[in-house]
């Protein structure tokens, strides 16, 4: 599974330039994209802005942050699941509008925006890029409503699937969530100026405090008269991605209520008491299996190692891939620590299996490095459904477990056991109703429904 985006804005009642806050905003939510990052500013005129292809500290450096006065500012991280990875996709989307220029930042998919595109062209509206994002600016830009906020409403109404939004104009900050709040956005406060970020561990590196999340179906609006808040519409349930909880977020955030590294250590629990296994030592596959793990162990006081260790510094790069860099694998990112696992039997847990190939490449890697037995258990169900709500998974055709029973899977990663976390008990380790999650990917009930063209897609392209 891949990341999705990282969405963050401010608004400060002071005439400081936010544009460094945003910055480290951003720099904290690095772990949601690695292709391209952007930041927008307003000044009460015009709206400046700098974006480009690579991580933030590469995007940015002195110069171009000092370019970017203002009091206002929103900025994006971007992995790419629709569109692909070029400068024009990269955001913020900035626009000219009846309205004033506007730069607008988004995490998540639509699923009817080739039909909201389609309908845009026709009426003449050309776009840059492939993304959404640009598809719900443009809808923005050609509204005939009188006032911004209502223009922002307006076009939500016609937009199905997963947004969270922040949008700037040259006095305003809005925040937006999708009726079913399927992505995270929450608000905090830092002296004079509030702060709108996908997770809260961007505002705990501005020293911000939590103020609540944005509801789903709710619109935040910032101005220098304070922050209102508006219910535009409201479905009957929240289904908020359970992905955050098991891979996506960062596990010193926290999500309505629950911090990441807490329920991840609860869904190790569970697998344990689940998937009981005689074995010396449990190791993580780094990073996000490691709470995990650690619940795995506590619970069924088989010590935990670490086993493998991660190149943390293998992200996404601009050399292209390669058929050597191909045939290294899973070794460019994970190397075993030899003297821990050899002689011993294993178990390693991860926090999901999609196409089997990354399972099947480390199993391997321990084996070779002298593990007697090595038992695979994973903090999640099986993933049998693609997410067309903004998370880069595979087609069904290529989703292992859509595809291959439980034992079958075991047999193809090549390991001496393989046990999967239920539903019931993922949904208990984080103690939210299992109606409030979006489950999708794992039981197939979409909170939004899928257009049928879209569906047969991705049977086999992702
Ligand atoms: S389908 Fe899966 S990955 Fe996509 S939003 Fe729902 S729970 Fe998250």
């Amino acid at each position: 599974m891949k990341e999705e985006c990282g969405v963050f804005g401010i608004y400060n009642f002071e005439a400081d330039s936010p544009a460094k806050s945003v910055y480290y905003g951003l720099f904290a939510l690095q772990h949601r994209g690695q292709e391209s990052a952007g930041i927008a500013v307003s000044d009460g005129k015009d709206i400046r802005c700098h974006k480009g292809m690579g991580l933030v500290n590469q995007v940015f450096d002195e110069k171009s942050l000092s370019g970017l006065k203002g009091n206002i500012a929103v900025g994006h991280v971007r992995y790419s699941t629709t569109g692909s990875s070029v400068i024009e996709n990269a955001q913020p989307i900035v626009i000219d509008t009846k309205y004033g220029t506007i730069a607008l930042v988004h995490n998540g998919n639509l699923v009817n925006s080739n039909v909201l595109r389609q309908e845009l062209k026709d009426k003449g509206i050309s776009f840059v890029g492939t993304t959404d994002s640009e598809v719900l600016a443009s809808l923005i830009a050609t509204s005939i409503k009188e006032k911004f906020e209502e223009a922002v409403t307006d076009t939500l109404k016609h937009c199905k699937g997963a947004y969270s939004i922040v949008i700037m104009t040259r006095d305003q900050l809005i925040a937006v969530r999708d009726p079913n709040g399927i992505r995270p956005l929450c608000i905090g406060k830092l002296d004079k100026a509030y702060v709108v970020s996908s997770e809260t561990c961007a505002l705990d590196i501005l020293g911000a405090r939590f103020v609540r999340e944005v509801a789903n179906g709710e619109l935040v609006l910032i101005d220098r008269d304070g922050l209102r808040s508006q219910t535009w519409q409201l479905e009957e349930r929240e289904a908020l991605c359970v992905f955050e909880y098991v891979y996506f977020a960062r596990p010193d955030s926290v999500l309505h209520g629950r911090n990441i590294y807490e329920t991840r250590f609860h869904m190790g629990k569970y697998l344990a008491k689940e998937h009981p296994v005689e074995a010396d030592m449990v190791m993580a596959v780094p990073e996000s299996g490691i709470p995990a793990a650690m619940g795995y162990a506590a619970e069924s006081k088989i010590p935990y190692e670490e086993g493998l260790i991660k190149n943390r510094y293998v992200g996404r790069t601009f050399i292209q891939p390669s058929q050597e860099i191909r045939d290294l694998g899973v070794r460019l990112k994970l190397n075993p620590i030899r003297d821990a696992v050899r002689g011993k039997k294993v178990i390693i847990i991860d926090d999901s299996i999609i196409r089997g190939t990354t399972s099947r490449q480390i199993v391997r890697l321990i084996r070779e490095a002298g593990a007697r037995e090595v038992h695979m258990r994973i903090s999640s169900p099986p993933n049998i459904n693609p997410c067309y709500y903004g998370i880069d998974t595979a087609s069904k055709a290529e989703l292992i477990a859509a595809n291959l029973s439980v034992e079958g899977i075991r047999k193809y990663i090549e390991t001496d056991s393989l046990g999967y976390l239920s539903l019931k008990h993922l949904v208990k380790a984080i103690s939210l109703p299992g109606k409030s999650l979006c489950l999708a990917c794992l039981n197939g009930e979409y909170p939004v429904r899928i257009p049928e063209r879209l569906q047969s897609l991705k049977l086999f392209f992702n």
